[in-house]
């Protein structure tokens, strides 16, 4: 039903958008279910984003909605320090049979930005409570996004997101990011060049030396800065000098976890198995502010094994293992459980790429990059107006019903693993019109 909502848009301030541009032409949702939102208009868009990389099972599903609603009648809060309650325990035991062999400890958290924050905390302190304090320096990768809290964005590398707020974490480097387009444009998958880019993780070993690194943070696949996939072995070689340096190796699979690359999680598509990993987003389908580190036994360890009379680890929230969000979890697990969503990507993304690819040839497509059920389309940027072109995809495909996501100018995809061919045909022939409309 329309709604006029003219009236009451200014005290709202909004998240990473224009308040005053979108003000001119708001766009707001009222309802969602499947594949679909509902604009305020009554106009169904087709969700070509999972919410914001998310809703991985769909909108509304039913087991997620019932658990909710029966968590909040039956416990509604419980606090999370020095007690606990049944759900966390059980959605941790169900949580760790999906991830990768050794990440085997969850800790909970409320959002990836948490996440990241958190992990970067326990990598510190767990070489601290092993006599290594002098390990505190973290390196990131440039174009990473690990959120917006300030352990995020120092070791993030997305310069919009830093430069207003003055003095960073102190001790972070960045090595490069992997974007090669001259080598590896329209690759179809993994790009076959680039596994040398890790080797910058020696050259500040050599600078700084081993004994004052406490970890290297990356995103399995970079999201939010364009869809960069990682180069053949590049992940592998990251792996191998963290190893041979005693540094630990930090996933970030807030947008990749849970399902998005034809596996529970990227480390597994991949191969490379990290000591911590971060996740949120899908962990509850976005129905719930939820997110969790994964850590191996082997840190959990170091921080049980020490002094008797610390607490193991001077870190938390107040919504941490949140009833509902742990409900929410449950219900999402049981989701993706009964559906097989957790490996689908696996099945549909040979059809999602032959028609993303497709694309290529249409106007100012410089490149196209795909993993699983995550895809980027790269435009030439228009003169003087970076992140313009793109932004004005997004505006066609939005009036023509078709939710789409810019990073820069890429268009990125990422729709709830629920999805049939006829959407993905749907999501193509929109962007394609938008493209030509563009030009
Ligand atoms: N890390 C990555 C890789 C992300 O993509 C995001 C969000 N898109 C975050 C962290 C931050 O998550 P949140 O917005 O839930 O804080």
């Amino acid at each position: 039903m329309a709604q006029d909502l003219n009236a009451n848009l200014d005290a709202y301030w909004m998240p990473f958008t224009a308040n005053r541009q979108f003000k001119k032409a708001p766009r707001l949702l009222t309802r969602a279910d499947g594949m679909y939102f509902t604009d305020d208009k009554g106009r169904q868009i087709l969700d070509g984003i999972a919410g914001l990389w998310c809703v991985n099972a769909g909108h509304n599903r039913p087991k997620i909605v019932k658990a909710i609603q029966e968590q909040a009648a039956e416990m509604d809060f419980a606090p999370p320090f020095q007690m606990g309650h049944p759900k966390a325990f059980e959605l941790a035991e169900k949580l760790v049979q999906l991830t990768p062999a050794g990440l085997n400890k969850v800790f909970y958290t409320n959002s990836g930005s948490e996440s990241v924050d958190t992990a970067l905390k326990m990598a510190i302190a767990y070489h601290r409570v092993r006599g290594e304090g002098a390990r505190t320096r973290l390196i990131g990768r440039e174009r990473g996004y690990h959120g917006v809290n300030f352990g995020g964005i120092s070791v993030g590398g997305m310069v919009a997101n830093r430069k207003m707020f003055g003095t960073m974490l102190g001790g972070v480097d960045h090595i490069r990011h992997t974007h090669d387009p001259a080598r590896n444009a329209f690759s179809v998958g993994q790009p076959a060049h680039g596994a040398e880019f890790a080797d910058d993780l020696e050259k500040l070993i050599a600078l700084h030396d081993a004994s004052t690194i406490a970890a290297v943070i990356v995103e399995p696949v970079a999201g939010s800065t364009g869809v960069l996939i990682p180069p053949q072995g590049y992940l592998q070689r990251l792996r191998q000098i963290c190893d041979k340096h005693g540094i630990l190796l930090i996933f970030d699979e807030v947008i990749t976890g849970f399902g998005r690359t034809g596996n529970p999680f990227a480390a597994q598509t991949f191969g490379v198995t990290p000591d911590l990993m971060t996740v949120a987003k899908g962990l509850t389908n976005g129905c719930v502010p939820m997110g969790a580190v994964f850590a191996t036994q082997n840190i959990y360890d170091a921080f049980m094994n020490g002094p008797e009379h610390l607490i193991e680890f001077f870190h938390g929230y107040t919504y941490s293992a949140h009833p509902l969000a742990c409900a929410a979890a449950l219900g999402t697990l049981e989701t993706y459980a009964d559906e097989g969503l957790l490996t689908r990507a696996a099945e549909m993304q040979g059809y999602f790429a032959e028609c993303l690819h497709s694309l290529k040839g249409e106007p100012n497509v410089i490149d196209i990059r795909n993993i699983g059920l995550i895809g980027g389309v790269e435009l030439t940027p228009l003169p003087g107006e970076p992140a313009k072109r793109a932004f004005n995809v997004f505006l066609d495909c939005w009036d023509k019903g078709l939710l789409v996501r810019t990073t820069g100018d890429t268009v990125a995809l990422s729709p709830p693993l629920v999805i049939e061919r006829e959407h993905i045909d749907r999501i193509i022939d929109t962007l394609r019109g938008a493209l030509r409309r563009a030009a």
